[in-house]
This record gives structure tokens, C-alpha cells and sequence, in this order.
């Protein structure tokens, strides 16, 4: 394993902003990540655990070790009828999972098609699309506390799952690095298809056997239509979470716009679209140099090549204190600044 000094991270995260590490290494198994963890240079360095850069802004250079997860590996652990327990790699692609757990007859992941990034990252931000949670397949989560450098597994209920959001991303933010993750999936190909977007490509298709497959393709079509190719222009999909906001607030918003829509989450709670929010302000497709809020979708916000991550920061509070102006609703940031 090598371990290289002062490189630049510009092609490790999909904003394709210029930052620099101290340190950086790739680790390709666990033997990689014990030999890192009791070399004693790195012992009290500041440690960033990257998988594809596909959630991060990189506002400064990073002074510690970037340590690039490409730990892969695919493990059935057991495995009946009705579903099997599979362990993979914190480093393999996510999506290349997805597709292989689709063409192998395990449902549970189709709706979560094409998210850029990593095995590892998953459970970091539970991530989420088209009416589906990885939380809801997750059994345990596998790793190292970087404090300790002790191996620990946490069962679905310890990692604390919420919307975007789990233990890793709040109390132990940095602090433990995934090296596995457990799915539970199923084999019966039930599928989740009472998205909206997705119940709309069914009937316009007319596709009458809804299989997982075709959900994946659905999924895939759908997302392509709206969100950039980081590969072509810099973003990190959604810049801002979703708010939840109370039932009076949802009231009192919508009698000013009737077009609000709500999603419950209980019987107070209401989850509105951060996107609409920001599109009410008037700020979607708003271009300050290279930084654009996305014409096709106000909750990304894409760099067209020059913008440095500072800049990006700037116009994501400028839309956070403006949305706050309008709505009185604090928007979060869901993308992990650094
Ligand atoms: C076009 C686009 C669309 C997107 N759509 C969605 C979407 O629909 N739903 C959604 O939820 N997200 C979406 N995202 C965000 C992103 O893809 C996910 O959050 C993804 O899981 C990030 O994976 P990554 O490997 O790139 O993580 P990184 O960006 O490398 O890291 C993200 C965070 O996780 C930490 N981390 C990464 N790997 C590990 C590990 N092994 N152990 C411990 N910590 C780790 C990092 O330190 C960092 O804090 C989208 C992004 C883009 C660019």
C-alpha cells in the first residue's frame, strides 16, 4: 500500500473541486487497514474515510490521511427459499451491487438504482430513493472504531437509522470506518412501485408484469432525465434534506401556495420538498460563475468547472437564508462539508 504526500483530490469527489490531503492511501482489504492503523506516523492524524466523493464538498485541504475504501468482496452468509444474507465490501460500487443483486433474483435494492457512490457510504446517510430506504435491507454494519482501531458490528436498530441520516453521520461522524455491510434481501420480486414517478413510467409504458427489473430500468430512466452525470458536470445530487415541518406549518404555507404537497411522516409531521421551496424563491437555474442551482432540479447545485467548494458553500447558504427569509423553514445540508 502505497501512501502518498500533498495530492490533489479534485478527481475523488464528484463536485470536481480543488483541495489537497496531507496523506492519502487506498486500501484494498483489511490486512492494507491494520498495517495503517499500527504505523504510528498516522496514529493521531485526522482521519477522512472517502469512498466516491459523490456526497462531500471539499471546502479547504484536508490536513490528516484521506483513506480511499476499496475494500471489495462479495460473501453469501446464508440463504433459503424466501431471501439470503449477503456481506459485501464497503468498496464495491453501489450500483454495480444493485445490478448484480437484480439479475440474481434478490429484490429489495432495484428502487435505489444508480446512486453514485459506495457499498460503505450507504448506511452512512441511509440512503434513499423512490419510495425506499437501505435501512429497510440492512442487517449489521461492519467496521472499525478509528479511535481504538477495534473491529465492532452494529445490529440495524444500533446505527440509529433515520431520514439521511444514522449514527455515523451524527455521534460518530469520522470517528468509525465501514468495511462491510450485511443485506437481508428477499426473493419473492415484490416490488415498491406506488412512487408517483415510478407509477407514471408504468402506465405511460404500460408495462403490465412489474418486476424488479423493470423497476430498476425505471428508476434508471427517470433519474437520468433529472439529475446531472457527475461524470460530466460536477454535483453531489441533492445539496439539502427534505424538511419536516408540523401540520400547521404545512396549513399555513399552502394557503399562501395551494400548489404545496405534503408527504406525512406522522400524525404532526409533514415532509415538503426542499426543491419546491427553492423553486418558489425564484432561484432555480440562478448562475453565479461556474456554480449553478440546476435548471432541471433546484436541489442540486452543479459546478461547470471552475467553481471552488468555498463558492459552492456560499450560494448553498445564500438559498439556505433566503428559503428561511420566505417560508421560515431552515433548510439542512445534506452533502457532508468538509
Ligand atoms: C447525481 C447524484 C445523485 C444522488 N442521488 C442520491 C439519492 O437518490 N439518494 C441518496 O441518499 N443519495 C444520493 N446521492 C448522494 C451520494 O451518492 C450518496 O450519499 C452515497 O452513498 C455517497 O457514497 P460515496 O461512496 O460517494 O461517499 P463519499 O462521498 O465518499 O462519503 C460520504 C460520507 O460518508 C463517509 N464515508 C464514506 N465511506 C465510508 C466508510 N466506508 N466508512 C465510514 N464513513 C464513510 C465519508 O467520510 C463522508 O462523510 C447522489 C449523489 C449524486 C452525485
Amino acid at each position: 500500500m502505497t501512501i502518498q504526500k500533498n495530492i490533489s483530490l479534485k478527481e475523488y469527489n464528484t463536485f470536481h473541486v480543488e483541495a489537497s490531503a496531507k496523506y492519502f492511501c487506498e486500501v484494498n482489504d483489511l490486512i492494507e487497514l491494520e498495517s495503517l492503523f499500527v504505523d504510528d506516523r498516522f496514529r493521531d492524524e485526522k482521519k477522512l474515510i472517502l469512498g466516491g466523493g459523490s456526497n462531500i464538498l471539499f471546502t479547504k485541504d484536508f490536513n490528516g490521511i484521506v483513506i480511499k475504501n476499496n475494500i471489495g468482496g462479495i460473501e453469501v452468509i446464508s440463504e433459503d427459499q424466501e431471501s439470503i444474507l449477503i456481506k459485501v465490501g464497503a468498496g464495491n460500487d453501489w450500483d454495480e451491487f444493485v445490478e448484480y443483486t437484480v439479475s440474481s433474483g434478490f429484490n429489495g435494492l432495484e428502487n435505489l438504482s444508480l446512486i453514485p457512490g459506495t457499498v460503505g457510504a450507504s448506511p452512512i446517510q441511509n440512503i434513499g430513493a423512490y419510495g425506499v430506504e437501505v435501512k429497510d435491507v440492512i442487517e449489521t454494519v461492519n467496521g472499525f472504531d478509528l479511535e481504538d482501531f477495534k473491529e465492532k458490528t452494529f445490529t440495524n436498530s444500533e446505527c440509529r437509522f433515520d431520514y439521511r441520516d444514522s449514527i455515523f453521520k451524527s455521534e460518530l461522524k469520522n470517528k468509525f470506518m465501514v468495511t462491510s455491510v450485511v443485506f437481508n434481501l428477499s426473493k419473492d420480486g415484490k416490488v415498491k412501485s406506488n412512487y408517483e414517478a415510478i407509477k407514471n413510467y408504468i402506465s405511460e409504458k404500460n408495462i403490465r408484469e412489474i418486476t424488479p427489473s423493470e423497476i430498476r430500468k425505471a428508476v434508471i430512466e427517470i433519474r437520468k432525465s433529472k439529475l446531472p452525470d457527475p461524470q460530466e458536470i460536477g454535483n453531489a445530487g441533492s445539496f439539502f434534506r427534505n424538511p419536516v415541518i408540523t401540520k400547521e406549518k404545512f396549513e399555513s404555507v399552502k394557503s399562501k401556495y395551494p400548489d404545496l404537497r405534503g408527504y406525512k411522516v406522522n400524525d404532526n409531521s409533514i415532509k415538503i420538498s426542499a426543491g419546491w421551496l427553492i423553486e418558489k424563491c425564484g432561484l432555480k437555474g440562478k448562475r453565479s460563475k461556474d456554480v449553478e442551482i440546476y435548471d432541471k432540479q433546484a436541489l442540486v447545485i452543479v459546478n461547470y468547472g471552475s467553481a471552488s467548494g468555498i463558492e459552492i458553500k456560499n450560494i448553498a447558504e445564500e438559498i439556505r437564508d433566503i428559503v428561511l427569509d420566505e417560508f421560515n423553514i431552515s433548510l439542512q445540508f445534506e452533502v457532508n462539508i468538509l
